[in-house]
C-alpha cells in the first residue's frame, strides 16, 4: 500500500470529538498510514493513540499544536516527532494550559456581561479531561440557539471585538519552537493562510520562524485550495522550509474535512516526513 500521511489532527484531549483511539481507527479506515495527533497545547492523548495505532497497524507520530504569538499576531505551531515527556515541552505546555484557563474565565465573564450565563461550566463539562477551547464555547452557544453553525457562532461571539472574545496571552512563537526543538521534534508553521495575514506579514513571520529553528510549513490541509497550496509551497521554497500536510480533522459531523483527505504536495518541495525518523 502507498503511504498516506495526515500530520495534523485533533482528539477529545483538545477540541476533537473522537477519542484518541477512535481517531486512530478512523484514520486507518481512511487509508492513512502515518497519523500525527496534534492536540491544542497538550500531549495527553498520545499514549492511547499510540496503543491504538499499534493495534490498527499504522504509524503514530507524536505531535502537538502549540498556541503562540508573534508581534501581537496569534499563530499555531505544530510540533512533529516530539518526545512528549521532555521537561521543556511539558513545562511549556503547562504554562500555555494555565493561560488557556485564564482566557476561558475572561471569555465567560465577557459573556456574563451580556447576560449569557454559565457557558464556561458547560464548556468544561463538554471538554471533560481535555483542554477547554473556543470550540467548546461555540458548541455550548450553538446548543443554546445562538447560531445555526459553528462558523456563525465564531463570527458573532468568539472573534476579536465580539462579546465572548477575550484576548489570549500566548507565549512567543520563538518559545514554542524552542520547546518543540528541545523535545527532538520539528516545528511546523500551521495553516499559514488561516490567520488572515498579508503576504508581507507571512514573509516576516517565516523569516523569524526560521531564525528560531522552525523546520517546516504546512502546505496542504483539509481546507487548502490549489491557490493556497501553491502560495504555501512558494513560502517553503523561499525560506528553505520542508513541507507538511495534514487534514486538521476535528469532528466526523464536519464531513468536509476528513482524515487523510487533502491536496497533494507539489513535487518540488521537501516532504517533512523525510526529516522524521522512521516515517518515510
Ligand atoms: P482556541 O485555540 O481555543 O482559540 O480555539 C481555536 C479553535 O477554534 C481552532 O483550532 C478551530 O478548531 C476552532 N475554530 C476557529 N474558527 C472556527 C470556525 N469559524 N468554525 C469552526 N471552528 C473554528
Ligand atoms: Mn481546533
Ligand atoms: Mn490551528
Ligand atoms: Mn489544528
Amino acid at each position: 500500500m502507498p503511504h498516506s500521511y495526515d500530520l495534523h489532527s485533533h482528539s477529545t484531549a483538545s477540541d476533537g470529538t473522537l477519542s484518541p483511539a477512535a481517531l486512530v481507527t478512523r484514520a486507518a479506515e481512511h487509508g492513512v498510514s502515518h497519523l500525527a495527533l496534534t492536540d491544542h497545547d497538550t500531549v495527553a492523548g498520545l499514549a492511547s493513540a499510540r496503543a491504538a495505532a499499534a493495534q490498527a497497524g499504522i504509524a503514530l507520530i507524536p505531535g502537538v499544536e502549540v498556541s503562540a504569538s508573534w508581534q501581537g499576531r496569534q499563530l499555531h505551531i505544530v510540533g512533529l516527532g516530539v518526545d512528549a515527556a521532555h521537561p521543556d515541552l511539558v513545562e511549556g505546555l503547562q504554562r500555555v494550559q494555565a493561560l488557556r484557563e485564564q482566557r476561558a474565565q475572561r471569555m465567560d465573564e465577557s459573556l456574563r456581561q451580556r447576560r449569557i450565563e454559565g457557558v464556561l461550566a458547560e464548556a468544561r463539562a463538554l471538554a471533560g479531561d481535555g483542554q477547554v477551547t473556543r470550540t467548546h464555547f461555540a458548541r455550548v452557544l450553538m446548543a443554546r440557539g445562538y447560531g445555526s453553525s459553528m462558523d456563525r457562532v465564531f463570527r458573532h461571539f468568539l472573534r476579536r471585538g465580539k462579546p465572548g472574545y477575550a484576548r489570549p496571552e500566548w507565549p512567543a512563537m520563538e518559545e514554542a519552537v524552542a520547546w518543540i526543538s528541545a523535545a527532538g521534534g520539528i516545528a511546523v508553521l500551521a495553516h499559514p493562510f488561516g490567520y488572515g495575514l498579508t503576504r508581507a506579514w507571512l514573509r516576516r513571520i517565516c523569516a523569524a520562524f526560521v531564525d528560531a529553528g522552525g523546520g517546516a510549513v504546512e502546505v496542504s490541509t483539509g481546507t487548502a485550495t490549489a491557490n493556497t497550496v501553491a502560495s504555501a509551497a512558494a513560502l517553503a521554497r523561499r525560506f528553505n522550509l520542508a513541507a507538511s500536510q495534514g487534514s486538521d480533522f476535528h469532528d466526523p459531523a464536519m464531513p468536509w474535512i476528513e482524515l487523510g483527505r487533502m491536496l497533494p504536495l507539489p513535487a518540488d518541495v521537501e516532504p517533512v516526513w523525510h526529516l522524521l525518523a522512521g516515517a518515510s
